[in-house]
């Protein structure tokens, strides 16, 4: 197939355009840099500017674009960038496909668009599937705009798989680089309450779910790409402190995030949700780290 990619140079963009090369695809990435690897054909976006004219024969995009959200504190301009890099660019592309489709041009069959877990908002004891509505916070304010612009490819026969992602764990990048030093170094600790939940997924299954999403047809709406086991904060940090051949013993007291990280820490670090990948369920999804020690075991391996 031939696919384009937006945020093809990420943690989870980087692997997967590897992989969907290796399984014979033909891609372009759009990126705010020139990229130089072959067989991928580039497009840039330095302006802002999405360029229409990277969707000439284009089956399907898989829109992974978004400033990092957890890298830093929520300043104004910081939280703009994320909600810009996310709803106008997703907008920019499905205005293109509307532009290509009233001048008769091509469009793709399907737009896979990244969304995530902070769809639902936070909470310590609800549990939450697909059937769920959006919750409160910046983050699920950013996910349900995102998700809206996406969907408006489906008014153009567009077929829109919103794929919510939960904390993606893989070598050498995402939530685990930040944090497993500390746990390296032999002074790890649980963050905040320990209660907060963490509904996390391992990279390589996020791959395998975009490419069934890519083969198949039959995916449509909205997946949660989470482990079939969220667990809470303090289930994490001690599965790591143990893979890492220690303890999680000095706590990360609430009070020092926030003083450090302000909102980030608090709707990223301090709260989370239990989120349930209950339509990859029923469609027989088969994980393959369906439990936090094997996925930690295969990433320290
Ligand atoms: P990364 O931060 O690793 O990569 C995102 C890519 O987006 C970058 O490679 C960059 O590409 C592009 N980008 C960054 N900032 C901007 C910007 N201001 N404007 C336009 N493009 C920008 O993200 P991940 O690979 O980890 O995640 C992919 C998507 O999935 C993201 O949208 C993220 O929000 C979402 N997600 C990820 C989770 C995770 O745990 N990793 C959890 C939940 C959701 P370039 O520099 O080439 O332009």
């Amino acid at each position: 197939m031939n696919i384009m990619v937006t945020g093809g140079t990420g943690f989870v963009g980087g692997a997967l355009v590897k992989h969907l090369l290796a399984e014979g695809h033909q891609l372009s990435v759009l990126s705010r840099s020139e990229g130089k690897d072959s067989p991928i054909r580039w497009w840039s976006m330095r302006d802002g500017r999405f360029p229409a004219e990277s969707l000439n024969g284009v089956e399907i995009v898989i829109n992974l674009a978004g400033e990092n959200i957890g890298g830093s504190r929520w300043t104004e301009a910081t939280k703009n960038r994320i909600v810009s890099s996310r709803v106008n660019l997703t907008r920019q592309i499905v205005a293109a496909c509307r532009e290509r489709r009233d001048a008769g041009e091509g469009v793709p069959q399907r737009l896979i668009n990244a969304s995530a877990v902070g769809y639902y908002g936070t909470d310590e004891k609800a549990t939450f599937t697909e059937e769920d509505g959006t919750g409160r916070g910046f983050l699920a304010d950013v996910c349900r705009r995102w998700e809206a612009e996406a969907e408006e490819a489906s008014l153009l026969g567009i077929a829109v798989i919103r794929l919510r992602l939960g904390v993606v764990l893989g070598p050498g990048g995402g939530m685990l680089a930040n944090m497993d030093r500390p746990f390296r170094l032999g002074f790890g600790g649980v963050v905040g309450s320990g209660r907060q939940w963490i509904s996390w997924i391992h990279r390589d299954d996020v791959l395998a779910v975009i490419d069934q999403a890519v083969q198949e047809d039959a995916m449509i709406g909205p997946y949660n790409l989470c482990s079939p086991n969220p667990v809470t904060m303090a289930e994490f940090c001690h599965a790591l402190a143990a893979r890492l051949g220690g303890k999680a013993w000095a706590p990360v007291p609430a009070v020092a995030l926030r003083l450090a990280f302000g909102e980030m820490a608090d709707e990223m670090l301090l709260q989370g949700q239990r989120v349930l990948p209950k339509r990859l369920m029923e469609r027989g999804c088969r994980f393959r780290y369906p439990r936090i020690d094997e996925a930690l075991a295969a990433i320290y391996q």
